[in-house]
């Protein structure tokens, strides 16, 4: 083959790419031709923000109904820098009046089991999907779910744990945007965010039946083979 007729060839080729994205762009499809934007999905509305400057900024949210009837913000509590952290669903009465997660008789349960872990409340952090107490417990409506769920992702991107147990059926499938029962979830990791989420039935649901404890035991130990030995957490020290 000649240079002019690979010249030729060439410009063939060129034209017909340029017919094909002029029509793409005819069609509508003008998006091919543009780059990949850099920007994420949903950028979080706190960019920039630490944990204390989030923290005061969930004390004074007003940004669902739920701050009509609360008592006070339940943000989260514990090591800020824990390799585990442990996702539950709302406030319960007990919660809204403390200001702290888990601390009912469900929450004496849950620092039972962080206790058989090998560690204390002060190594893990404890959040809640909802920061504020939904009237007589009720379910949290969908709305205030994503209305408060920028707290608990960037609470996540600032803390960076290694693993997130969604403790019961709301959170876990609040949090993995699925519809799948519990007893399906648990047992197995999931991905969430950059971290490895472990879903496992709810202190509370525990409690009346005492017997699926030991299914909870089954995922914590798997939890504890994920965190390493002695299922350590950074203490930041
Ligand atoms: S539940 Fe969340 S979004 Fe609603 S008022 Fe409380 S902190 Fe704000």
């Amino acid at each position: 083959m000649s240079d002019q007729d690979t010249v030729q060839e060439y410009l063939q080729v060129v034209a017909t790419v340029r017919e094909f994205v002029e029509e793409q762009m005819e069609l509508g499809f003008a998006v091919l031709a543009e780059p990949e934007s850099a920007e994420p999905e949903n950028p979080s509305p706190f960019a920039g923000f630490d944990i204390s400057r989030l923290r005061d900024e969930a004390m004074a949210c007003e940004r669902c109904e739920l701050h009509a009837t609360r008592n006070t913000v339940v943000f989260g509590t514990g090591n800020d820098k824990a390799d585990l952290m442990f996702v539950g669903e709302a406030p319960g009465a007990d919660e809204d009046q403390q200001g702290e997660p888990f601390v009912g008789r469900a929450g004496q349960l849950l620092t039972k089991i962080i206790m058989a872990m090998g560690l204390t409340r002060d190594d893990v952090y404890i959040a809640n999907i909802i920061k504020c107490r939904p009237p007589g417990n009720r379910n949290p409506k969908p709305v205030e779910i994503e209305t408060c769920e920028p707290f608990l992702l960037k609470q996540v991107e600032l803390i960076q744990p290694k693993v997130i147990c969604a403790l019961g059926s709301f959170a876990a499938q609040a949090l993995l945007h699925t519809d799948e029962k519990i007893s399906r979830l648990r047992g197995r990791f999931h991905d969430y965010h950059g971290a490895k989420l472990m879903p496992t039935y709810h202190p509370a649901f525990l409690l009346r039946n005492p017997h699926s404890k030991r299914e909870v035991w089954e995922d914590m130990k798997k939890v504890m083979a994920e965190l390493g030995p002695g299922g350590n957490t950074d203490t930041g020290q």
